[in-house]
């Protein structure tokens, strides 16, 4: 027995929208199913997860719990993951039994930096110099011929900055590669850039798709801390970005939101960094600054509803609260035009996403 619907999937009390992750982007995801009138299922491991208040159902499992996945699967109409690390072992084994956008072999793509950078290639976008690093004298091969300085990154599971040190000449490679857990990695060349910008890209499962107007990004200690949007760039580098994220949205049969990130360099031209399968923090900004929010959009997709380009209503800046700096959020609370999106995590903890705000800045 199967769950598998027919699309779209219109909004009724039966059509249940599974939701696999409960931090903050599962959370805003169910926001929008709710406002959609779905009902909404959320799958995840007991812990401080924020989209716990906002859902009608939720199953605690851990995400290789395959008996737990398959009984989640029996009660909602499709299915989306807000946590990137999911093994695609679970994906393949959800889509058995109901619909499950992005795919797994999307996701598969997307936690492994090698084969990202593989593919964005393959779809046209250059990326910065980089090698695969699966021992220590690997390490130090690449090292010498990027003249002793880059970044390494273990290959998958890193986020937010995290899994990644910069070495140079005075760097004792051997400590570095034990620090970062002797795992496989990419070492790549440290970029000087003009600055960051992000894309997203949507394609709902009747085969619409769009864009949103483009991010400008601004990360600090590799966390992202404001963005700007829309960021102004020459048209025809838009259209040529879009052109191949396209390209490389059918060479992964794409359905869902897809966010690319890319660096700017000062002589103009733009190099791939990474993608996400889903909603990013670099368009939160959307949930104000455009009718359908990025979280709206992505509803829209997994449910086959048809899709367009997304205008945004003024230029908007997203604000990341960090932190302690949850602790100290008056001078937004007491500002109307701060819109604050706060996520109700019980645990501060220092790197740790507490909320954002909205501000129309034009
Ligand atoms: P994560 O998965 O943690 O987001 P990223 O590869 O996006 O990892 O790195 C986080 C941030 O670190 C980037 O947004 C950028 O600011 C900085 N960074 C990453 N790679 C490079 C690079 N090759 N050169 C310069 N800065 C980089
Ligand atoms: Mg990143």
């Amino acid at each position: 027995m199967n769950n598998i619907k027919d699309f779209p999937i219109l909004p009724s009390n039966e059509n249940i929208i599974g939701i696999l992750g409960g931090g903050q982007l599962g959370k805003m995801i169910a926001l929008s199913a709710s406002r959609a009138g779905y009902k909404t299922h959320l799958y995840c491991p007991k812990g401080d997860n924020p989209a716990e208040t906002v859902v009608n159902k939720i199953t605690h499992g851990e995400w290789n719990d395959f008996d737990k996945l398959v009984e989640f699967s029996n009660n909602v109409v499709c299915a989306t993951s807000e946590f990137e690390n999911i093994p695609s072992k679970s994906l393949e084994l959800l889509a058995n039994k109901t619909n499950v956008i992005p795919s797994s072999i999307v996701f598969r793509c997307a936690q492994i930096r090698s084969k990202e950078k593989e593919m964005a290639v393959k779809s046209g976008f250059k990326t910065p110099v980089w090698y695969l690093i699966k021992n220590s004298d690997d390490l130090i091969t690449a090292s010498k011929s990027l003249g002793n300085k880059g970044i390494l990154k273990t290959n998958s599971l890193g986020y937010d900055g995290k899994g990644q040190v910069k070495i140079n000449e005075n760097s004792n490679l051997f400590q570095i590669w034990e620090q970062l857990g002797s795992v496989e990695c990419v070492l790549e060349e440290e970029l000087k850039f003009k600055r960051e910008i992000s894309i997203m890209y949507f394609k709902s499962f009747d085969n619409s798709d769009g864009f949103f107007p483009l991010s400008e990004n601004d990360h600090k200690e590799g966390i992202l801390d404001k963005t700007i949007a829309p960021a102004i760039i020459d048209n025809n580098i838009e259209v040529d970005l879009r052109l191949k994220t396209k390209q490389l949205s059918y060479n992964l049969n794409f359905y869902g939101v897809l966010t690319i990130e890319l660096f700017e360099l000062l002589d103009g031209s733009i190099l791939f960094n990474e993608i996400a399968p889903r909603p990013h923090n670099s368009f939160h900004w959307s949930m104000d600054g455009c009718d359908n929010s990025q979280f709206d959009i992505l509803i829209r997709t997994i449910c086959g509803l048809p899709v367009k380009d997304v205008e945004s209503n003024g230029k908007w800046k997203m604000t990341n609260i960090i932190g302690e700096e949850v602790n100290n959020i008056w001078n937004i609370i007491n500002n109307q035009d701060y819109i604050l999106h706060l996520y109700g995590k019980k645990q501060t903890t220092p790197g740790r996403k507490m909320g954002h705000y909205n501000t129309k800045i034009i």
